[in-house]
């Protein structure tokens, strides 16, 4: 199943992609949503990000490359930082260079979307069962910023710098994609899950052991190497296999 959120004259709604069509779902897919109304043409509907996180948990340096170009070490256990759930935009939204930073950069990965309510999981079984599907997931950052202060809040959580989308994908094996970023067409980033250092079940286990996860949240899984610079004007996508392309303009 592949679901998304929408806005269509006015109103905003979860749906279930289906083949060029969209119908609306009476609730989150997660949360137990049904179909309801006529099939829309997908064509004819702006995408929203895909959920409406209560919080997005993510991973520094989870895979070894990217930690290796950044001349640091892979942690011995997750490094975990949050992003705010208002820096999440869709598809297609516009991400926001700030006054205050000279180099932001891209960061194309993977990311779970939480369906059942997760607390310290004791396995990565029990992790599993409570993902509801995954997503492509930008995770911006003030490069300068994050180098300057040490601290990652400030650099990684300027509004729009969580794009999400554009659908969320329930068959899938997070552990063999292919996770890439194009800016302008060039390609940046290509990397396989293959080679991430914590899995995601991991992952979810292990931040379910710190915090609550609920229904909507999102854990990002980290970036493969080649992150670079945005600048004005610039069009980035992230494609993981199996999901689809998550496109923004950068203003
Ligand atoms: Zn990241």
């Amino acid at each position: 199943m592949r679901s998304c959120r929408f806005t269509r004259g006015g109103r905003e709604a979860y749906g279930v992609v289906e083949g060029t069509t969209v119908r609306a779902l009476s609730a989150a897919p997660w949360l137990g949503g049904l179909p309801e109304g006529p099939a829309l043409p997908l064509a004819d509907l702006e995408l929203l990000a895909p959920t409406l996180p209560g919080k997005v948990v993510a991973v520094g340096r989870n895979y070894r490359a990217h930690a290796a170009e950044q001349g640091a070490e892979v942690p011995k256990e997750p490094l975990l930082f949050l992003k705010p759930s208002s820096a999440v935009i869709g598809p297609g939204a516009a991400i926001v260079l700030p006054e205050a930073s000279k180099l932001v950069h891209h960061e194309s990965e993977l990311a779970a979307v939480i369906g059942r309510t997760l607390t310290r999981a004791g396995t990565a079984a029990e992790a599993r069962a409570a993902i509801f599907g995954w997503t492509c997931l930008n995770d911006v950052t003030a490069r300068d910023i994050q180098r300057a202060e040490g601290h990652f809040t400030r650099a990684k959580s300027f509004d729009t710098f969580c794009p999400i989308g554009p659908v969320v994908e329930t068959a899938l094996d997070p552990l063999d994609l292919t996770v890439s970023c194009r800016v302008n067409g060039e390609q940046r980033q290509r990397g396989t899950t293959r080679d991430m250092v914590y899995d995601p079940f991991l992952l979810v286990a292990f931040i379910s052991q710190v915090m609550t996860l609920y229904p909507g949240d999102v854990v990002t899984t980290g970036t493969p190497e080649g992150v670079g610079p945005l600048k004005r004007g610039d069009w980035v996508e992230v494609e993981i296999s199996g999901i689809g392309v998550l496109k923004n303009p950068v203003a």
